[in-house]
């Protein structure tokens, strides 16, 4: 179970810590704070048994100001409305601070995707599709793959929308490449987060090359980053999922981890000699430590045992306030997950973009100009940071609560 702690806070505290060094009233921090839109539905389906199962469908746009809003959908037996929120806020936030014309929103489902059938899951997402579809669309909330969801998913969403109103791309990132989806898009986020390591590392004269690192999840996000910072010459010393994790002082074999955890969905057998449990990974001695999975999982309880240098928050909120605060002290560096997992929402801009103009880009556009917006996003908090003296989260959230604050005072009230 992913612990409910305090996600809500963390972002409300975030927010409440710019708004103060901003100097912004009280009415702009509520502003800033509430969502636009909370949709909450519930969805019933008839599962293959001839049973009938009830789920609660979830859509929240955050933020609207500056385009229209974005957001992932997570399948997850945890997903409530505070979680799909606080994660909608998220999205504002990371669509401001790399500087792309959308807002924030998310959505979910509190299913578990590996206890239903594909024919399941489809019919699960087309009724959601039916209930919300007059919510979405592009020009005001798309969405995109986030934990549990997938291409096959949004091809699902992709078709129910048209279905309704034409042949509609643009409404939903993320697609299969035969439905117009991005080329690059699926290893976007985990591609991001090699781009803004290395960013980060060259600036401030960090170890790239040989460093050492601990990867906490091994899903969509976990496995490209591992990929990307191998590319990078990184050492991968530790990987988990939810079950199971491997460690090797001296690397691990990552092509034959991923062949284990594709044909058999596992990535370490119970009599593996370099398992360790999911939870020591979080505490081993390494460069840097990239928690790749769900949030809350770096806590008040754990985080005076983190002994990496530098965490990259490649999930959304993994680490609480309180661990923040005690991180921070302790002088550990926290690349903050608005910077540090925007590639993947970066090149679900770029899939809207190919969608709305009938354009298709070749692989090198997608890349160079994926590394040239994240690039400038990561420059723009190590200047803000390096001026101000502030951590990097301050200085993101500093810059990404500003320019919603100016769009909002652009469209008047
Ligand atoms: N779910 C991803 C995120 O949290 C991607 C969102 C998107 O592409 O819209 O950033």
């Amino acid at each position: 179970m992913t612990p409910r702690l305090s996600m809500q806070s963390a972002y409300e505290t975030f927010l409440n810590a710019a708004c103060a060094r901003l100097g912004y009233s009280a009415s702009m921090k509520s502003l800033l704070s509430l969502a636009a839109l909370e949709i909450k539905v519930e969805i019933p389906i008839v599962r293959d048994n001839g049973e009938l199962a009830i789920f609660s469908g979830y859509r929240v746009q955050h933020q609207g100001a500056r385009g229209p809003c974005k957001g992932g959908l997570r399948y997850h037996p945890n997903v409530d409305m505070e979680e799909v929120r606080e994660l909608a806020s998220l999205m504002t936030m990371k669509t401001a601070l790399v500087n792309i014309p959308l807002g924030g929103g998310k959505g979910g489902i509190d299913c578990d995707p590996h206890k239903l059938s594909v024919r399941e899951l489809e019919t699960l997402t087309r009724k959601f599709i039916k209930r919300i579809h007059r919510e979405i669309g592009p020009n005001s909330d798309i969405m995109a793959p986030d934990v549990g969801t997938d291409a096959r998913v949004m091809g699902w969403i992709h078709s129910e929308y048209s279905a309704i109103y034409g042949h509609s791309p643009a409404a939903v990132t993320g697609k299969p490449l035969a439905l117009g989806g991005s080329v690059g898009r699926e290893k976007a986020t985990g591609h991001g987060i090699g781009i803004a390591i290395r960013e980060y590392a060259t600036r401030y004269g960090k170890p790239l090359k040989g460093a050492t690192v601990a990867i906490e999840g091994f899903g969509n996000v976990g496995l490209h980053a591992a990929q990307a910072l191998c590319e990078l010459g990184m050492k991968i010393i530790a990987v988990s999922d939810s079950r199971s994790a491997v460690y090797r002082e001296d690397g691990v074999d990552l092509d034959a981890l991923i062949k284990r955890k594709k044909e058999r969905g596992l990535l370490c057998e119970a009599n593996d000699l370099d398992a360790l449990k999911p939870a020591q990974l979080l505490e081993l001695d390494c460069d840097y430590l990239l928690p790749a999975a769900l949030g809350n999982v770096i806590t008040a309880e754990n985080a005076p045992r983190v002994a990496a240098r530098i965490i990259v928050e490649g999930a959304n909120g993994p680490v609480t306030s309180d661990a923040d605060r005690t991180l921070k002290e302790r002088g550990v560096v926290i690349v903050p997950d608005i910077l540090a997992n925007a590639g993947g929402v970066i090149v679900s801009y770029f899939e809207w973009v190919q969608n709305l103009q009938r354009e298709v880009w070749p692989p090198e556009k997608v890349d160079s100009e994926l590394a040239r917006i994240l690039g400038k996003a990561a420059h723009d908090v190590f200047d803000h940071a390096d001026a101000t003296g502030l951590d990097l989260r301050s200085a993101a959230f500093d810059i990404a609560v500003s320019r919603v604050k100016e769009a909002l005072d652009a469209t008047g009230f």
